[in-house]
């Protein structure tokens, strides 16, 4: 997948090219409903530890609760996200765009309130306050490119931007004037620290 000259190829809001492993974590979007953000988060299951199946068994409820002490404390908990990216770039969809996931909770931007209703959540194979991988920016970027070709989307910010005080990923280790570079003139709306540097 290239930034901008590839033709994205969406089939009932899933993405051609990313591997599907549907979640039931989702609903039906509000009538009529503008998808305007993309949303970037970070998850690692166990936290810190990456490469494993535990994200994908999260999303899709099959997560073994008993398998790592952290799990206790996240029992039961239904969520979702659009897509993940691991470290290495691959790209994963567990709910149709067209459809609402799961991953906001209490959350605003702009004045809206209920953030899933109207944006796309990525997740991030990370930790917070931890660094990225390249090929997660280039695939994140890649993502956007996609998702601009099929959706009115105007803005990408953080889930700490939309949830501050209650939620910190994808952290201060997002480098976001690098994925703005990677989008160039495509760029949509970004949270201010990617405009200037730090
Ligand atoms: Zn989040």
């Amino acid at each position: 997948m290239t930034t901008s000259a590839a033709s994205a190829s969406w089939c009932d809001g899933w993405l051609a090219g990313a591997r599907r492993c549907e979640s039931p974590n989702c609903g039906p979007r509000p009538d009529g409903v503008a998808i305007e953000l993309a949303l970037v988060h970070s998850i690692s299951l166990p936290p810190g530890e990456y490469g494993g199946d535990d994200i994908v068994r999260l999303f899709t409820n099959r997560l073994d609760w008993d398998a790592h002490p952290y799990f206790a404390q996240i029992r039961g908990l239904e969520v979702s996200a659009h897509f993940l990216i691991r470290r290495d770039g691959e790209l994963l969809q567990f709910v149709s765009c067209d459809a609402r996931a799961w991953h906001a909770g209490a959350s605003s931007w702009r004045g809206r309130s209920d953030c899933n209703d109207f944006s796309i959540g990525i997740e991030l194979e990370g930790l917070e306050g931890e660094s990225f991988d390249a090929p997660q920016y280039v695939a994140l970027a890649a993502l956007i490119g996609a998702l601009r070709q099929r959706y009115p989307i105007a803005a990408v910010t953080g889930h700490e931007h939309v949830a501050p005080g209650r939620k910190n990923d994808p952290g201060a280790g997002f480098d976001w004037p690098r994925l703005r570079a990677l989008l160039r003139s495509t760029a949509p709306d970004f949270p201010e620290e990617a405009v200037e540097p730090r």
